[in-house]
């Protein structure tokens, strides 16, 4: 994902300094309005007592304070030899270390990179930083396609009694906005592969899901009996991420729990309002600021367009009055 691009403006000039001897008279320094005689300098069809135009009018680089001559480089008002513009002016990249001439690619975490490095590394999945050796100590990839930076494998989930904690966590959470009747425990399954995930749930490939809900009964007359939930959750998701995931997921057992039927279109929505929760909480991490923005700008009708309707009727009626009215969307 491309989130900045910028262009460099720098402009390049050349200055001809021509050194001539006076031959007639009359002839005034620019600068000290002075008559010259013997050896002087013109520029731009001026002309300058040598020690005038060296001490007053030459150009000195801003970064070495040298004099100079030639070819240079301006900007902001300053200006450069050529080589100390490129080697101490220009931004670094942070994946290649070279100067960037021209375009670049910033990203939410304040590294610039040269365009070209986008299409051949990697990125980050909960993170979305490029992953390279400077910018995220490398990382690593699962099952080939999907890949984590260094910096978010120290907080990845796949331990299954943090998972067990996790749920706990949340399930009090949730209840404190009203959110009832959570089984205590529940199982929760790690999948690596996307695939394995559409698979499992039967969603088209087509948005960036990644957990699902299974959910089995049976009936005996009218009432539900031998309810099974199985949560299913991409593995190696940094734990803001994962939270986020579960969370969603568990407002989708709190509609079956409670037999609520929301409408269709709004019921992604309504459980994204989950992932938001746990977003809020934690938005002092620059994942979830990422997320939530990418949530506010989705154009998919059920996870973007239906979460901003649920989203705004959160803020409109609070928790425990849009719980109440659930029903009636
Ligand atoms: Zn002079
Ligand atoms: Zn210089
Ligand atoms: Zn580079
Ligand atoms: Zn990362
Ligand atoms: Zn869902």
């Amino acid at each position: 994902m491309i989130n900045d691009k910028r262009n460099f403006a720098f402009a390049i000039f050349l200055i001809t300094v021509f050194f001539n001897i006076a031959s007639s008279k009359n002839l005034k320094c620019k600068f000290c309005k002075n008559e010259i005689n013997g050896r002087y300098i013109t520029q731009e069809k001026n002309a300058y007592h040598e020690k005038c135009y060296k001490d007053h009018i030459q150009l000195k680089c801003d970064h070495c304070k040298n004099i100079i001559n030639g070819i240079y480089n301006l900007k902001d008002e300053k200006s450069y030899h050529q080589q100390c513009f490129i080697n101490f002016v220009l931004d670094k990249c942070d994946v290649c270390y070279q100067p960037i001439e021209g375009e670049y690619i910033k990203d939410p975490w304040g590294n610039i990179y040269h365009n070209n490095h986008r299409s051949k590394m990697p990125s980050c999945e909960s993170c979305n930083r490029l992953i390279s050796k400077n910018t995220t100590d490398g990382g690593y990839r699962i099952n080939g396609n999907r890949s984590v930076c260094n910096i978010c494998r120290k907080n990845v989930i796949h331990d299954k009694n943090e998972i067990k904690n996790i749920y706990a966590d949340l399930r009090n959470e949730l209840k404190i906005l009203g959110i009832i009747n959570l089984p205590k425990t529940m199982s929760i399954k790690l999948i690596d592969t996307k695939e394995e995930l559409y698979r499992i749930s039967k969603i088209p490939s087509s948005n960036g899901l990644q957990g699902y809900t299974k959910y089995n009964y049976q009936t005996f007359g009218r009432e539900k009996i031998n309810e099974n939930f199985t949560i299913f959750i991409l593995s190696n998701l940094h734990e803001i991420n994962f939270r986020a995931v579960l969370a969603h997921e568990m407002l989708h057992v709190y509609l079956f729990k409670n037999d609520i039927s929301l409408r269709e279109s709004l019921v992604e929505g309504f459980c994204n309002l989950g992932s938001k929760y746990v977003y809020d909480s934690n938005i002092e991490n620059k994942i979830s600021e990422l997320k939530l923005k990418s949530m506010y700008k989705s154009n998919h009708p059920e996870y973007g367009k239906g979460f901003r309707i649920m989203d705004s009727e959160l803020e409109r009626y609070g928790w425990s009055k849009l719980l109440k009215k659930l029903e009636s969307y």
